[in-house]
């Protein structure tokens, strides 16, 4: 916790107040030294909502008061995989808050193609959420889950709750495992089953692995049905043991969900949020402001539910 400069807004820049930042498994992994930044201290963050304060002399379509979700990865948009719509492809993308300066401080700086209007009625805690319920959404559409699928979901931090959601909204039946119990609890009051009604060696044609933990991936692909899809949200540098009999005999299909692409994967979750009542914020458990980020980073791990920090002097400010 640290005064830090005033961002400056450059040409197509906006500047934005922030309001609110979900602390994820990434902002974590940065706070532990599992994930090393171009610098320190550096400034954590990306999961954030506010209000624009201030244009650039070339934004167009963004204007001081408007509320904002920022989409917080930059790609090129030039290289092959941005020009065929695979954003996530992107090698030369810059992801805020990894190689980026993150969005956990009062006012930052945002490309203003990257910030997204939403409406002023909705609660902060679903902006809050929208940018990893987007994630949440892709894993679900590239599990290829259509209504009335079983679906089990490896995990229930709180990527692996915006997941259930996402299934319940697809139609989908979820089930949810997850050693912590409170974590476990927390889904089932959100809607999901509790796999151990089935028989053990019961499998899903879609499961979709969020915890990033070995053992938990090796555990999804046991549990895939034949001719069944397992996503891997969840990411460890420590190799899983997969049996390859399982993955042909099976006929499995093992997808990587990287984030989203731009700008389809933002612009379908906020017309989505915009269609259905979802509440993607009811995943928001602690609460802690902005003095108290020490405190909320020592106990994310730890907590079911999200963890987010609020600014509400910032709040206050943009009413
Ligand atoms: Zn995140
Ligand atoms: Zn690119």
């Amino acid at each position: 916790m640290d005064d830090w400069p005033e961002p400056s807004c450059g040409p197509d820049e906006v500047i934005v107040t922030i309001q609110g930042v979900g602390l994820c498994g990434s902002d974590l992994a940065v706070v532990s030294g599992n994930r090393e930044v171009p610098a320190l201290p550096w400034v954590l963050g990306h999961e954030a909502c506010g209000v624009i304060v201030a244009t650039g002399d070339d934004v167009a379509h963004r204007f001081p008061g408007q509320r904002v979700v920022v989409e917080p990865n930059y790609p090129c948009l030039a290289c092959g995989f941005c020009r065929s719509g695979v954003t996530a492809g992107c090698r030369n993308r810059r992801a805020v808050g990894i190689s980026e300066p993150g969005l956990l401080a009062e006012r930052v700086a945002v490309p203003a193609r990257f910030t997204w209007p939403v409406p002023e009625t909705w609660d902060v805690t679903d902006v809050v959420c929208v940018e990893p319920f987007t994630v949440a959404l892709n894993a679900v559409r590239m599990s290829g889950l259509t209504a009335g699928d079983t679906c089990l979901v490896v995990g229930a931090g709180s990527q692996g709750l915006l997941v259930l959601l996402a299934v319940l909204h697809a139609g989908g039946v979820p089930f949810v495992v997850d050693p912590h119990v409170g974590r476990s609890e927390l889904a089932f009051q959100m809607g999901a089953q509790d796999p151990a009604v089935l028989p053990p060696d019961a499998t899903f044609p879609a499961v979709i692995e969020t915890s990033g933990a070995p053992e938990a991936f090796e555990h999804a692909l046991e549990r895939t049905a034949p001719g069944g899809t397992l996503i891997a949200v969840g990411q460890s540098t420590r190799p899983a043991g997969i049996s390859t009999f399982l993955l042909v005999q099976r006929r499995l299909t093992v997808r990587g969900c990287l984030i989203y692409d731009h700008p389809a994967g933002f612009a379908h979750t906020i017309a989505t949020l915009g269609e259905h009542d979802l509440r993607p914020g009811r995943v928001l458990r602690e609460r802690f402001d902005l003095a108290q980020a020490p405190k909320a980073f020592a106990q994310a791990a730890d907590i079911a539910g999200k963890t987010w920090i609020s600014l509400p002097r910032n709040e206050e400010m943009a009413r």
